[in-house]
């Protein structure tokens, strides 16, 4: 029988299937502080108000507006004052007519008045308090659920909970929250050349960057991420590296057609049912994918530039989804593209690049270095630039897309 060669298929097709095979992880409750990061398993409506009760936005005097609207520096009113209340203390209403209230930053305020004058614009002493200028009904008074009224839908299902938002929830009195759990992931480097930084190279040996690169890139997305020592380059070793039971195995290397390229073939003799392997993208053109029942495995090209391109573009979204983020796809961008010349390639080029904006819209330029062996091409990107089939543009004005880092990492 003839072996069949596996069609290269588009970056647009790739990404699909690897979504098809993605599945969406349990739910589970967390509280606030760990909460940060994942992504809210279930809308969440405040059940109160914030804040619960009308209050104070300035240290000051509470009056009836009414009783100062002829005051002026030629025509003082003085009050007695009959209290005062801070934040924190419950306020009675019953205040006589014609007084005035010392409160707090925070301090509710009693019904009778309508207004707060902030101390700096008194003259007061202990007993009684002087103004000398109109004030507008409302000033510096906080009304009941100024912030967040209780019913309001602050979050959808699938949010991705942000620093503030942990503070948000903490102020509706959360103390768990429902989210979706996130993957537990295996990073797996091989290549007999590779070392560990902090060793000492030897002739023919290259330091591993590829393990620092990727679990960085998706540590954020895993619940918890192991990165073992580097695989060589046998199909035994790397079939027995295969087989574990993290939710995502992400390898870099042995996807080319090198004799020493063995990952497909171990993984296949551990029962990986491949998916795809090679997709018309530049770099990262051998990328693998195959799965396991509901596991799933990205063997990605060892050069640094092609692995970590390939993770941002694959892996990232797919634990982004497995995660339970609404916003899992790369929402590319078009841009136009500056400075830098037409690049040829078949497929769609993603590379890296600087991304600003123009006053008609985006613009970007392609990082200088060409090599996908180059992790350098990264430095000073602001993203990456997505080429479609650059052969079949216009030479001069090719049609690009880009997508920030902020938005692979951060959204
Ligand atoms: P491979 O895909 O295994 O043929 O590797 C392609 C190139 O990437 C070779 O030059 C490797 O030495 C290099 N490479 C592979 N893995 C890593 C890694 N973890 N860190 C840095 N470079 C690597
Ligand atoms: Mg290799």
């Amino acid at each position: 029988m003839l072996w069949k060669r596996p069609a290269v298929i588009s970056y647009e097709e790739a990404i699909e299937l690897v979504f098809d095979f993605t599945p969406k992880l349990d739910k589970k409750d967390l509280e606030l502080p760990e909460a940060r990061s994942y992504a809210l398993a279930e809308n969440i409506i405040s059940k109160v108000d914030v804040g619960p009760f009308r209050n104070s936005s300035k240290d000051g005097f509470a009056v009836f507006s009414e009783q100062l609207r002829n005051c002026s520096p030629d025509n003082p009113l003085s009050l007695p004052i009959t209290a005062t209340f801070f934040a924190g203390e419950v306020c009675s209403d019953n205040q006589p007519k014609g007084s005035a209230v010392k409160v707090m930053t925070g301090a509710p305020v009693p019904s009778v008045y309508d207004c707060v004058v902030k101390l700096e614009d008194t003259s007061y002493g202990t007993r009684q308090v002087t103004f000398s200028q109109p004030v507008t009904p409302g000033t510096n008074i906080r009304a009941a659920g100024e912030d967040i009224v209780r019913g309001q839908t602050l979050y959808f299902k699938g949010h991705r909970i942000e620093p503030w938002d942990i503070g948000i929830l903490a102020s509706i009195g959360l103390k768990v929250v429902p989210v979706f759990e996130k993957p537990s992931a295996l990073v797996v480097c091989t290549g007999n050349e590779l070392v560990e930084p902090g060793e000492p190279l030897t002739p023919g040996q290259i330091y591993n960057s590829n393990k620092f690169t990727i679990a960085s890139m998706i540590g954020g997305f895993c619940e918890n991420l192991e990165t073992p020592a580097t695989v060589h380059d046998t199909v035994e070793s790397l079939t027995a590296a295969l087989n574990s039971n993290h939710q995502v195995i992400v390898t870099t290397g042995g996807v080319s057609a090198g004799e020493r390229d063995l990952v497909v073939k171990a993984a296949e003799a551990g029962g990986w049912e491949t998916v795809f392997h090679k997709v018309a993208i530049k770099p990262g053109k051998p990328v693998y994918f195959a799965r396991k029942k509901n596991q799933l495995l990205f063997g990605l090209p060892g050069n640094p530039l092609s692995a970590a391109i390939t993770c941002a573009v694959f892996v990232v979204p797919a634990l982004k989804k497995m995660a339970g983020y609404q916003k899992f796809r790369l929402q590319p961008i078009p841009a136009s593209l500056s400075d830098s010349p037409h690049r040829e390639s078949d497929g769609t080029l993603i590379w890296p690049g600087k991304i600003w904006h123009r006053e008609k819209g985006l613009a970007a330029s392609f990082s200088s270095k060409e090599s996908s062996a180059a992790l350098s091409a990264l430095l000073e990107s602001d993203g990456i630039i997505f080429q479609k089939n650059p052969k079949s543009g216009r030479k001069n004005s090719p049609e690009i897309e880009v997508v920030t880092w902020h938005q692979v990492f951060n959204q």
